[in-house]
């Protein structure tokens, strides 16, 4: 028995020393200071980011019901900000008011790349206006910040991209590869005319880019407890989107003499099982990536279950799953949003509908979506229809790749101590169109976002720092110089 115990400790010491070996530190620190310094005019730049937002570019929807008049009032005061731009750069409207914009290479053997932002923006929701410390299309500089609709989402970026290019033309740089710039003008409803439009010409001309990079994340603090640094998620995919319609019916008749089950019964259980078997989740893929990519800057026991995922991946995910962004990273989500039944109280409803959002994690596809709706709700009384045809996930791309590569690095130096890690975009934006027509698509905004600003995207009091404008718009330069530059070429990943 003695014996047994004996090699029971010394499985158990062993164990532990396997664990903690693994969780040392590993890889490359989050690097030092920033190294490189770009003298920007901030406030002359958060000024031109208030002329933006005060033309109200609000993409309704139906799309119908847009006023052409702000989204051309914009395409003027453009020309009018960026006259160097407009003097060096082609510009074609495409798609109705979304505009690509060609700066060409002096390489034209060079694979081009694809820069992109949008200028439409959602509508302040009816009877929150007051609730607005300065209001939504006022354009207002004040605290620090530039505050409106669309600071965060995504004129910043349609400033910053801009400014950038200014600032490379007026220093004399020349692109080697050419660089394409695209800015949509209907991502908020879908990007149907504008991205969509800029992509299938893109592909007419047999264009082929080596990567794109569009919204998606920003640089974000305190994304997990007890993480000391900074983290520029540049997201490697978006998830997919898919709404199903479960029905069930019924004999109908007067609700005094009802069946067993009626028509909302059944439904009701059918849902009820769907949401208590969620589609499985999972620490794999660029989850796992993105994990190890934090792992060294996590408090110790954090540190110590993501280094050894082997034993504690279960764990992870069941920790992660238990919160709702978490949950929406590690798996697909169901989520049951709406029902209809009987017109009356008193009257048996023929037929029940529930309808089923899903967000598609890359790993399922919509066929694995309908097949584990089929087999969890296991009643063939409950039909399930698609109104309309989803979306996939997009493909994940690449992090072993030369953009990647370049965007982490362009990150670094002008930020400083940061962890770039490859992440997930949850909602749906315009990277759906330009993959199409780039090797890898990337889905990142390169300002930093404080976590309480997070809740002005689509809400209130929508802000954007200057300071934080700033170094986006710096990343932007700095990474045009590495990507399109004649200068040295980007370093080796990074472990
Ligand atoms: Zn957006």
């Amino acid at each position: 028995m003695k014996r047994v115990l004996v090699g029971l400790g010394v499985l158990f010491a062993l164990l532990l020393a396997i664990l903690v070996i693994r969780a040392l530190p590993t890889g490359a620190p989050a690097a030092g200071g920033a190294t490189v310094e770009i003298p920007l005019d901030e406030p002359a730049i958060a000024g031109r980011l208030a002329e933006a937002i005060r033309i109200p570019t609000v993409s309704p929807a139906p799309p119908a019901e847009r006023d052409p008049k702000p989204f051309e009032d914009f395409l003027v005061w453009m020309e009018g900000a960026y006259p160097v731009l407009h003097a060096t750069l082609s510009r074609e409207r495409v798609g109705g008011s979304s505009l690509l914009y060609t700066w060409p290479g002096t390489d034209p053997d060079a694979a081009p790349v694809l820069l992109a932002a949008h200028y439409d923006v959602v509508p302040v929701n009816p009877g929150s206006e007051s609730a607005w410390t300065y209001p939504p299309f006022a354009g207002t500089i004040a605290d620090g910040y530039v505050w409106g609709r669309g600071a965060l989402d995504d004129k910043n970026a349609v400033v910053a991209l801009l400014e950038a290019v200014t600032v490379l033309i007026e220093s004399g740089f020349r692109p080697e590869r050419t660089v394409y710039l695209a800015f949509g003008h209907d991502e908020e409803i879908g990007g149907q005319e504008g991205a969509r439009a800029i992509a299938e010409r893109l592909e007419s001309r047999g264009v082929r880019a080596a990567w794109s990079l569009d919204e998606g994340s920003y640089v974000v603090e305190g994304v997990l407890p007890g993480l000391d640094v900074p983290v520029a998620s540049v997201n490697v995919a978006e998830k997919g989107y898919l709404t199903l319609e479960l029905v069930a019916r019924g004999e109908g008749g007067h609700s005094s003499m009802p069946p067993p089950e009626t028509a909302v019964g059944i439904l009701a259980v059918a849902i009820a099982r769907l949401q208590d078997e969620p589609m499985p989740s999972g620490i794999d893929g660029l989850t796992a990536e993105f994990l190890d990519a934090l792992a060294g800057h996590l408090p110790f026991p954090l540190r110590l279950a993501v280094a050894n995922r082997w034993l504690f991946g279960g764990l992870i995910a069941s920790q992660l799953g238990g919160i709702g962004p978490g949950n929406a990273l590690v798996r697909t989500t169901t989520a049951p949003t709406m029902l209809t039944g009987s017109i009356k109280e008193n009257v048996l409803p023929t037929e029940a509908v529930g309808t089923v959002n899903f967000r598609l994690h890359p790993r399922d596809s919509i066929a694995d979506v309908l097949a584990h709706v089929e087999r969890v709700v296991d009643d063939p009384r409950v039909e399930v229809r698609m109104p309309r045809p989803g979306n996939e996930a997009s493909k994940v791309s690449r992090t072993d790749s030369e953009g990647f590569r370049s965007i982490a690095r362009a990150v670094r130096e002008v930020y400083g101590p940061i962890v770039v890690a490859p992440g997930l975009t949850l909602g749906g934006t315009d990277s759906r169109h330009y993959g199409r027509v780039a090797v890898d698509a990337y889905r990142f905004n390169p300002m930093r976002v404080a976590g309480g600003d997070v809740a002005g995207f689509h809400g209130t009091d929508e802000r954007m720092g200057i300071e934080e404008l700033a170094l986006g718009t710096r990343v932007y330069i700095r990474l045009l110089q590495i990507a399109a530059g004649a200068a040295d070429a980007p370093d080796a990943p990074e472990a």
